[in-house]
């Protein structure tokens, strides 16, 4: 057994590179092998949301806080609130954030194949976030 104790994991700021806003990833849990299972608390900032994306072995989220927009690539503007959670599969292009005017947590599952959990893409333009 393991405890991740709360406050023994250091927050950290998303990258500009892959985010638009402001970002805070708060590590949960990561197992060793064979499990590759990876989790962390996102918390976008109103107006914050991720670039454009795909994960190899697929994402689960599962809303914690506030109100979020995500969107698969082709897809409408979905809106995700507390309780709700998404499943993303592999390859699939998409998405998640914050709402313009209002912050939203989700916690992430995925597992990293070759040691790489995200292809990322372009940022998600203004047009594209207002759904425009
Ligand atoms: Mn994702």
């Amino acid at each position: 057994m393991e405890i991740w104790r709360c406050g023994s994991q250091q927050s950290s700021k998303a990258g500009t590179e892959n985010f638009t806003g402001s970002v805070r990833v708060d590590p949960l849990f990561a197992t060793g092998n064979p499990v590759r299972i990876r989790g962390n608390l996102i918390t976008f900032e109103p107006g914050a949301r991720t670039a454009w994306h795909s994960h190899p072995i697929g994402q689960t989220l599962i809303v914690t806080a506030g109100c979020g927009l995500v969107q698969r690539w082709g897809g409408p503007l979905e809106e995700i609130r507390p309780g709700d959670v998404v499943w993303f599969p592999a390859g699939e292009k998409h998405w998640h954030g914050a709402r313009p005017t209002t912050a939203m947590s989700h916690i992430s599952i995925a597992e990293p194949m070759d040691g790489k959990s995200a292809d990322w893409y372009e940022h998600v333009s203004d047009e594209q976030y207002l759904g425009r």
